[in-house]
């Protein structure tokens, strides 16, 4: 019940071929934590363990959640995906109970990623004002945490993201000795994106996405993914409304129209 409920399908892998303009993280991810977790042999220095936390932050939507993802695919490793809401709505007792769950699921099917988005909601700050209940959750995790990372053997990396990197507790970013920082995307990046995003698209060629990019500025991958999926589904829009019958064989080609349009909608 538990291992359906947390752990992913792997039809939900994602490669790094899937994530556009983060080539500089990619690298030191791959240095950093996918090297060393898969080349134990190589890395057996103390000094070399691959770490057993890792943080991403920054904004949202700019390729935090895909980042994990990648990480555990590229690197074979199994990926839960540890929403907090399933912990935090817990009864006291229960989440307890859940958080052990967890981490012994991770433990039998290493190597494994267990990823925590939003792990500010979590892991915060403790405060006087924290409910007793919550404050026992947090540090029984901490010491299930604790209790990975003083194995050598055990391959259980805890992956946190957060958009607010300064209201997580200390005791938390000292568990998390990788952090990356995942900016919104300047306009190289957002080229490299839609290029991605559209790779498999039929797109005319008054397209020209050095000019959509520039056009773009402050949008994360996720709002360049929106943009796209707007103009894209113009033209199904199109055929709809025409109603011809039979449906042609193909849609035509995205315009520079069809993104002006989407545009000035997202704008
Ligand atoms: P949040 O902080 O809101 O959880 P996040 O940083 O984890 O956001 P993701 O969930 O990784 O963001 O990205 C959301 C969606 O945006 C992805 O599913 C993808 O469609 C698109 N996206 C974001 N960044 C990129 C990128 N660098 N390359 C390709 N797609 C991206």
């Amino acid at each position: 019940m538990i291992a359906s409920q947390l752990l992913e399908p792997k039809s939900l892998l994602t490669t790094w071929e899937d994530i556009g303009g983060l080539t500089e993280t990619i690298k030191e991810l791959r240095e950093t934590v996918i090297l060393p977790l898969i080349n134990r042999k190589l890395f057996n220095s103390r000094l070399l363990q691959p770490p057993k936390g890792v943080l991403l932050h920054g904004p949202p939507g700019c390729g935090k959640t895909l980042l994990a993802r990648a990480t555990a695919s590229e690197s074979g490793m199994q990926f839960i995906n540890l929403q907090v809401s399933i912990l935090t709505d817990k009864w006291y007792g229960e989440s307890q109970k859940l958080a052990a769950a967890v981490f012994s699921l991770a433990v039998k099917i290493q190597p494994c990623i267990v990823f925590i988005d939003e792990i500010d909601c979590f892991l915060r700050t403790r405060t006087g004002f924290d409910h007793e209940a919550t404050a026992m959750m947090k540090s029984q995790f901490l010491s299930l945490w604790d209790g990975i990372a003083t194995r050598n053997d055990c391959m259980v990396v805890v992956m946190g993201a957060t958009n607010r990197p300064s209201d997580l507790d200390s005791a938390i970013l000292r568990r998390m000795p990788c952090v990356f920082r995942v900016n919104l995307p300047n306009q190289p990046q957002r080229e490299s994106i839609l290029r991605l995003m559209l790779r498999n698209e039929s797109v005319s060629d008054d397209v020209n996405l050095e000019t959509l990019a520039g056009r773009t500025d402050g949008f994360s991958g996720s709002d360049l993914y929106e943009l796209c999926r707007t103009a894209a589904i113009t033209r199904v829009r199109e055929v709809c409304n025409s109603g011809n019958m039979p449906l042609p064989d193909g849609l035509r080609a995205m315009t520079k129209v069809d993104f002006d349009v989407a545009l000035k909608k997202l704008k």
